[in-house]
């Protein structure tokens, strides 16, 4: 017979901690301290799989079920020597929901199970206080009617306040036992009114009731949406727990709390935790009563004039403070624990590890290691990688209250405030004004980078994780909020229309690039800190992994930045964007506009200077460490003007016709650019560019050589389908460098690589890597074309995906492994077996990622290159990866 229930209680369980996907978290730590010896109410878990049997069997239940609760029960009876369903002296119990992780408040609970008209008589006679049994049941009658029957919460609490008003009473606390019993009267009428039906005073049929609610509350609207935000998968269910209660509001010698065993937001090793008296776990969320400190320090911390709980019970205050230390001791974990005091007696209701601010948890983990509780993998694999943006980048802060005009996809973490402007021209002059900014715009393109360089933050009302905005915005450490879909731009009235509200230009909005939200007004921020646990975890990760980390730089600036967070070369410089600046960009227009070969040799002659020097630049900053560089990738219509003033503006300086200029646009205009002429296919077309761009690499590498500095450039082309297509790239930079070395006279070493960032060249990997030095793979292109899911509009409809179950994580962020992850893993074998000492690198957004970058580390990747902001992620990451990999 399967085992459908798991008891605990009196020293004994039936499960341990290691059973969370069958107990889920509550369940299987309860199950853990039961049988640890510490007092835990005596109750029993009905497992996952009981969910996922009354969820996929029309909300019906196994077979034995019934049996196994009913001998459960006479467990908890014999144990608490209370009896279910009884008048007097009867067995109360608790029905709580628990997943596998903790999903707070997103389900339902029950609590007080078992009261009705009888057995209320006999909790007041077993308390002595009639009050608090009234109380008991009306709160039973509000929880069971909302969460079981489907009366609406709010509707109680009108009648609540009716008849404290009638009465001129203000606070609850001022309620007595006869108040309590007339409002009983109009709850059950309440019930009956809505429901058709007299509220249930058979307890099993209440049980039964909790029960099922708590299972339908896995598919709640909350549930749903919470298990889309983290990435919990629907099929694991939730598990049941059934436990009978204790009362911390049974008189003033009762008392509800929770406690953490370090300090949860600097991680300092000290027990901390609020307590209500005479209260429940419910009073402590509603927030109607302040708690007090639990700890004699946390209240001389907090200047509270409250009691603690260490100096208002003191023997209860050791005892918790022993069992802290002991779980922490057996879970060798910070732990947050629930707990309840009744009449004097110490109940622990819930235990997990506890959740901290990252900067608590880099110093929990380096001193646990320090203490000898842990190793050092277990430190580096404390750490959520993705959790370390929050010590790279200003947090809001979160005490502040913020009102929310949308939420949209977090694509460059961090938070900023700033004026609302809508044009990069207008972000430079409220800039020069002395303002902060954040640019609102539909989506950005390479003519945005000034204002995008100067602003605060990005905003775009189209547009995913790679759009160009998510892209750029990342590599300058630029909070980004991208697809905004509900945002209305309307650029000639510079206003912003979003959900009925009006925003003007120049009114401040703050954005968080973590979360994606998009609020009103200053919302003010905490700076991040690189603190010594930071430093000192860093040094272990660098010890465990293997995997090479680089950075995604074009500029000395991002270069210093990205050698700072630990980068190890430079896996994609992205040389486009050094043509976006003022006095290179008419250069290259003035190349697009020229009428034959010549005339674009003469505008590429004067844009050869500026290109060697940033690469002078940026070979001395890197000093010494590998520097990948790709050559021109965009549709060369990325670099002309699009709006009146810039054509104007252009128009005056070339001495071009404006409507010669949008003549040569439309010409240039391509219905599906990113599938059209970029890439090496454009160096096809106009190999000068390439050319021009191959000097001013290998002539800058000769100035640093001089120069003492060492450097060996690799060159990549991006977009290769065919080996015939890479090896014209290979004649034309090899042609270059033999040019640069007969005028030079001395030898240089570099490298020349293919991005693999279609699924042909993956396929025919074999035949590209007889010719190329290393492969990098684009996995931004390789996603969209493998997928044929566009980077820039797929957003809308990966979000239905995502909630239809159809994929559970978007492939921009995390990679495809089945699909995309096999045309790498293709090409990876395929050119290994041509060429022994091929080099892989991986260049896309996934190089940021933990789950890609744990899946490149598996393939046999040698690097993996990110924003540079990122990079102490992608080093985390490469060190969990080798460790999970041992597990
Ligand atoms: C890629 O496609 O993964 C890549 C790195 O290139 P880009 O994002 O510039 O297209
Ligand atoms: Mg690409």
């Amino acid at each position: 017979m399967v085992q459908w229930i798991y008891s605990f209680g009196n020293g004994k369980a039936d499960g341990d901690a290691s059973m969370k996907n069958l107990l889920g978290g509550k369940g299987a730590n309860l199950a853990e301290m039961s049988s640890i010896g510490l007092p835990v109410p005596p109750g029993f878990t009905l497992t996952t799989e009981v969910c996922e049997h009354y969820l996929s069997n029309n909300n019906t239940y196994p077979n034995s079920l019934k049996v196994q609760i009913e001998s459960a029960l006479l467990n908890v009876e014999s144990i608490t020597g209370l009896k279910f369903g009884e008048s007097k002296n009867s067995l109360l119990l608790s029905v709580r929901s628990g997943a596998r992780t903790s999903m707070p408040g997103m389900m339902d609970t029950v609590l007080n199970v078992g009261l009705n008209d009888k057995s209320v008589k006999g909790l007041a006679e077993y308390s002595g206080d009639e009050r608090f049994a009234y109380d008991s049941y009306r709160r039973f009658l509000q929880m069971y009617g909302d969460v079981v029957l489907g009366v609406e919460s709010h509707m109680f609490e009108d009648l609540l306040e009716s008849h404290k008003n009638k009465k001129g009473i203000q606070l609850d606390t001022d309620m007595e036992a006869l108040d309590w019993s007339y409002l009983l009267d109009d709850y059950k009428k309440l019930v009956k009114d809505e429901t058709g039906c007299s509220f249930p005073q058979d307890p099993y049929e209440q049980l039964w009731g909790g029960i099922s609610a708590v299972l339908g509350s896995w598919m709640n609207r909350r549930a749903k949406t919470y298990r889309l935000l983290h990435n919990i998968p629907e099929e694991w269910g939730t598990a049941v727990n059934v436990q009978a209660m204790v009362f911390g509001n049974m008189g003033n010698d009762c008392v509800t709390g929770v406690a953490f065993t370090r300090n949860p937001t600097s991680g300092e090793n000290e027990c901390c935790g609020e307590y209500l008296v005479n209260a429940q776990g419910e009073d402590v969320v509603a927030g109607t009563r302040t708690p007090q400190p639990i700890t004699i320090s946390g209240k001389n911390a907090n200047s509270s004039e409250q009691l603690s709980l260490e100096e208002f019970l003191p023997d209860v205050y050791t005892k918790l403070l022993d069992i802290c230390r002991s779980l922490e001791g057996h879970y060798n974990h910070m732990q947050d624990v629930e707990f309840t005091v009744q009449k004097k007696r110490l109940w622990m209701l819930q235990t997990r590890n506890g959740i901290c601010t990252t900067k608590a948890a880099l110093k929990i983990a380096v001193d646990m290691v320090e203490e000898g509780l842990i190793d050092k993998a277990e430190a580096i694999l404390r750490i959520d990688p993705r959790q370390l943006d929050q010590v790279l980048h200003p947090t809001l802060d979160l005490s502040v209250k913020r009102e929310i005009l949308d939420v949209g996809i977090p694509a460059s973490p961090g938070a900023a405030s700033g004026r609302l402007v809508f044009n990069s021209a207008d972000a430079e002059n409220w800039v020069g004004r002395g303002n902060d900014v954040i640019l609102v715009r539909t989506e950005t393109s390479p003519e945005d980078i000034r204002g995008m360089n100067v602003v605060r933050g990005i905003v775009t009302t189209r547009g995913g994780m790679t759009s160009h905005a998510a892209v750029v915005a990342r590599g300058m450490g630029t909070p980004c909020v991208s697809g905004v879909g509900s945002m209305i731009i309307n650029y000639e009235k510079k206003i912003l229309k979003v959900h009925g509200q009006i925003l003007q230009e120049g009114e401040t909005i703050t954005i968080d690039g973590t979360s994606g939200e998009v609020m009103k007004g200053d919302v003010p921020t905490i700076q991040p800190e690189f603190s010594d646990d930071l430093l000192q975890l860093m040094k272990w990760v660098d010890e465990i992994k293997t995997m090479g980390i680089r950075a995604n730089v074009e500029t000395p600036s991002d270069a210093r930045t990205a050698i700072a967070f630990g980068a190890e070369g430079v896996g994609l410089c992205r040389t486009e964007k050094m043509f976006s600046d003022s006095e290179r960009i008419i250069h290259v227009r003035k190349m697009i506009f020229a009428e034959d070969e010549k005339g674009r040799r003469d505008a590429l002659e004067k844009l050869l200077p500026h290109h060697r020097n940033d690469f002078v630049d940026l070979f001395k900053t890197m000093n010494g460490m590998p520097i990948t560089i790709r050559l021109l990738d965009p549709p060369l219509h990325e670099f002309l003007p699009t709006n009146d003033i810039d054509i104007a503006n252009f128009a005056k300086v070339s001495g071009i016709e404006a409507c010669d200029i949008k003549a040569r646009a439309a010409q240039l205009y391509e219905l599906n650019p990113m599938l059209g002429n970029r890439g090496c296919r454009l160096g096809i077309a106009y190999p000068e560019i390439y050319e021009m761009q191959a000097r001013a690499i290998f002539e800058a590498a000769n100035v640093v050589i001089e120069a003492g500095v060492e450097v060996k450039p690799e060159v990549m082309v991006s977009l290769i389908a065919f080996k015939s297509e890479f090896e014209i790239f290979k004649k034309l930079v090899d042609g270059e460098a033999k040019k640069v070395r007969e005028v030079t006279g001395k030898e240089l070493d570099y490298k020349i690589g293919a991005m693999i960032e279609l699924p042909c060249s993956a396929l025919r990997a074999g035949e590209i890597a007889k010719v190329a030095d290393f492969f990098s793979f684009g996995s931004n292109d390789l996603t969209q074309t493998a997928l044929g899911l566009s980077r820039d509009d797929s957003n809308s409809f990966i979000q239905i995906y995502r909630e239809k179950s159809i994929l559970d994580y978007d492939p921009f962020v995390s990679i495809d492994v089945d699909g995309v992850g096999e045309l790498v893993k293709i090409a990876i074998e395929r050119g290994r077996s041509v060429h022994k000492d091929i080099k892989f690198g991986n260049c896309g957004e996934h190089g940021g990622d933990a789950d890609s970058i744990k899946f490149f580390h598996q393939i046999g990747i040698d690097y993996v290159s990110c924003s540079p902001y990122r990079v102490p992620i992608a080093r985390l990451a490469a060190a969990q990866a080798v460790l999970k990999k041992q597990d």
